[in-house]
């Protein structure tokens, strides 16, 4: 009698202090990437480190709570300078560990990722896969093909991405007349912003090509790149994701079509890899201003990198 009630005690006990222990709903989980960087006083999302995870059945547990402490949400909150571990476990007993990197903020390693020639049937899977990821990008959009995608060109903009003129039909414009030239960029400008409900706030030419005076009438500024991943060339995800990633020095912008499937599976690998290292993916607007430039006084150049960081 006494021991079955000592067991009903301990039991109890034991129900309350680990309920995660004996939930019926094992849950598993994956970790993808055990090891990440944040910056000081940001929460980020762990989602982009473990799969599958429902984090309020998983036991998260810091080894320095002055450096990061895990949330019960799975966020994880940069708290101070340095280095912990942070201790992943769950129902069934299965643990990992992943490494965290706490830096400080004026270290933020930026990247432009820009994804041309949409809008197409990719962008909403892209678009899910930013979203987890905290991800922001540029969309240079080709003017005729907005209206096919609507509902992914509001999203981009509800999103928090850039969107980009990128001309109305995507001819060579310094191979056509001038006035047509500057007819391709007002119409493209017009076709966008009457599906996004806002004008584009940057604008590339097809091929990279355009004189001064295209540029001017732009009237945003002209972003070009400095890292050009070929990847309508190959088509293979694998060497996608490698020219992303060997290109993501800090200030790069990099160039890729939104429109191949192959590019969309390099473009999640490669993301993943970088923010795991810190690598923070902004618009070009973003990049481009964070020296304290006005963006009126980029109007006119071609742009291709930011690198000088703010003091
Ligand atoms: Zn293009």
């Amino acid at each position: 009698m006494r021991s079955k009630s000592l067991s009903v005690v301990l039991a109890t006990a034991a129900l309350l202090l680990f309920p995660w222990f004996f939930s019926e709903d094992a849950q598993a989980y994956k970790v993808k990437i055990d090891q990440v960087t944040i910056y000081e006083g940001e929460t980020f999302m762990m989602d982009s480190l473990i799969s599958d995870a429902e984090f309020g059945s998983l036991r998260l547990l810091t080894s320095d709570r002055t450096v990061s402490t895990p949330t019960k949400d799975g966020a994880l909150l940069g708290l101070g300078i340095g280095e912990c571990v942070i201790t992943v476990s769950d129902r069934k007993g299965t643990r990992d560990e992943i490494n965290v990197k706490v830096v400080s903020k004026e270290d933020v390693h930026m990247v432009a990722l820009t994804l041309d020639d949409g809008p197409g049937s990719h962008a909403m899977e892209l678009m899910d896969f930013f979203d987890s990821r905290n991800v922001k990008v540029t969309f240079f959009l080709i003017g005729c093909d907005v209206s096919n995608y609507p509902e992914s060109v509001k999203r981009m903009v509800d999103d928090g991405h850039e969107i980009g003129n990128h001309s109305m039909n995507h001819k060579q414009l310094t191979a056509i007349k001038k006035s047509k030239a500057l007819k391709e960029i007002e119409k493209g400008a017009k076709a966008i912003k009457k599906v996004a409900g806002v004008s584009p706030t940057v604008f590339r030419p097809p091929y990279g090509d355009s004189t001064e005076a295209q540029r001017i009438a732009a009237g945003v500024p002209t972003v070009l790149w400095n890292i050009d991943t070929l990847d309508w060339k190959y088509k293979d995800a694998d060497r996608v994701a490698n020219e992303i990633i060997n290109g993501a020095s800090d200030g790069n912008i990099i160039l890729v079509h939104e429109i191949y499937k192959t590019t969309v599976e390099g473009v999640k690998t490669a993301v993943d890899k970088l923010v795991a290292k810190g690598v923070r993916f902004v618009t070009s607007t973003t990049l481009l201003t964070r020296d304290g430039s006005e963006v009126s006084d980029l109007i006119g150049q071609r742009l291709f990198s930011k690198k000088a960081r703010k003091k």
